[in-house]
């Protein structure tokens, strides 16, 4: 990935022995985009779809670490009475 940052390299007296380096601080290469900062704004108000797993009873969707809607189970044993 190419940084966002440059550092200012610079030679001052560079004759002979009397070349000296100096490094000044990191500064943006350019300013963020508006799109770019949006984009990054709007990640946390992305709706995402809840998770979802197999009932490994009645194998229906259903949400991990939840009882299962279709059949009642959780952990292998009824939690909940389901009507048919
Ligand atoms: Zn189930």
């Amino acid at each position: 990935m190419t940084s966002l940052f440059d550092l200012f390299v610079g030679v001052r007296g560079s004759k002979g022995l009397l070349a000296e380096e100096w490094v000044v601080m990191a500064v943006p290469k350019r300013s963020t985009s508006k799109a770019k900062s949006r984009s990054r704004r709007a990640s946390s108000w992305r709706l995402m779809a809840p998770a979802a797993s197999l009932c490994p009873t009645c194998s229906s969707p259903k949400r991990p670490h939840y009882v299962c809607p279709s059949c009642g189970y959780y952990k292998g044993r009824q939690a909940l009475e389901v009507e048919a």
